[in-house]
């Protein structure tokens, strides 16, 4: 799927272009799941954090098996069942990807659920523990809580002990958040929300709230976290303008940390910390990813305009082998 100008989800186009080789450092797969992320959406229009170059071929986040190895790559072998991250070039039948970005699948884990897992559930840790520093006990609210990052940080959360208030836009939406262990679900358009919240979380709010929808909706998050409470902005995908109000913050001494895994991630200490605490919880089963609807190669465009739409919910997959 290639893109060659930036906009709408149909400027992706299927192409024939030669199978990559891989540079030094780097491995070629086979691709069998690509998990779209809303910031794939955002960079095919040109609106994510860093520009696109242009022509490219969207797909950050992919699972499959290495066919080929780069000059200097150790430790991966052919033949091997990989997950990785932090490239690009997915949404094709085969992508050649930074070594260092490799993640290893476990055994009991579909190529849909290994693209389903790495990005979501390591910006929920991120969100939940290295930056939010929850605690078991504590009440967090989940925005878009059945969308990828949602369903991941309503599991992580469950996992770890805390107490969720989950927010979304249906009914459908909020019984996939309770089915995942949520404790309160609340319809994200209830002109009650603010209230409903606080009296949830004991009167005040809650101390950790993960924000992932932004725009206007942020300055209610700002009266929904209790005195001293932490909020880790992820994602504004409102896609309307945020604006922040210090005075707001030392009111009631409110934190705000931004969040984005791409820099978070070049801390080799950081990222081994996140899988340390990852790691148990897969093998217990506490965590599985995920899975939402799956889409062909040539259907890319339709599976980004439906996340757009707010149609999706977990992750959404494209099988290019399909
Ligand atoms: P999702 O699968 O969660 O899809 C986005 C969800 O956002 C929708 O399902 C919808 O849920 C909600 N939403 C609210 N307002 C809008 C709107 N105007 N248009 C579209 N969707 C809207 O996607 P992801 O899990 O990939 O991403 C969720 C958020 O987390 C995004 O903001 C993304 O950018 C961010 N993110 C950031 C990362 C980082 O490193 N900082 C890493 C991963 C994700 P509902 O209908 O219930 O409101």
């Amino acid at each position: 799927m290639l893109v060659e100008r930036t906009g709408t989800p149909d400027v992706m186009q299927l192409r024939d272009v030669p199978r990559p080789a891989p540079r030094a450092g780097q491995v070629l797969l086979r691709v069998e799941a690509v998990g779209v992320n809303f910031a794939d959406v955002l960079n095919v229009a040109g609106q994510y954090l860093t520009a696109p170059k242009l022509p490219h071929i969207p797909g950050m986040e992919l699972a499959g098996t290495v066919e080929a190895l780069g000059e200097g790559v150790s430790g991966v072998q052919v033949g091997q069942r990989v997950a990785a991250l932090g490239g690009t070039g997915g949404l094709a039948e085969y992508a050649a990807v930074p070594a260092a970005g490799l993640v290893p699948v476990p055994d009991s884990f579909t190529p849909a659920q290994a693209a389903a897992f790495p990005v979501s559930y390591m910006t929920a840790y991120h969100a939940l523990k290295t930056l939010g520093r929850g605690e078991a006990g504590e009440w967090v609210l989940v925005q878009a809580a059945a969308g990828a990052l949602g369903t991941a940080s309503v599991q992580l959360a469950v996992a770890l002990g805390m107490k969720v208030i989950a927010l979304a836009s249906t009914e459908e939406k909020l019984q996939i958040a309770r089915d995942l262990g949520a404790d309160v679900t609340i319809l994200q358009d209830d002109p009650e929300r603010v209230q409903k919240v606080r009296e949830a979380a004991g009167g005040q709010g809650v101390p950790l709230l993960l924000e992932a929808v932004g725009g206007a909706r942020f300055e209610e998050s700002l009266k929904m976290v209790a005195p001293l409470g932490r909020i880790v902005f992820i994602g504004n995908a409102s896609r309307e303008e945020v604006s922040l109000n210090p005075a707001a913050l030392m009111k009631r001494n409110i934190s705000v940390t931004g969040l984005w895994l791409t820099s978070l991630m070049t801390d080799p200490r950081i990222s081994a910390a996140a899988a340390q605490g990852l790691t148990p919880l897969i093998a217990s089963g506490k965590v599985v990813p995920q899975v939402g609807p799956t889409y062909a190669l040539a259907d890319s465009p339709r599976a980004f305009q439906d996340m757009l739409d707010r149609k999706t919910t977990g992750k959404v997959i494209i099988e290019p082998q399909r």
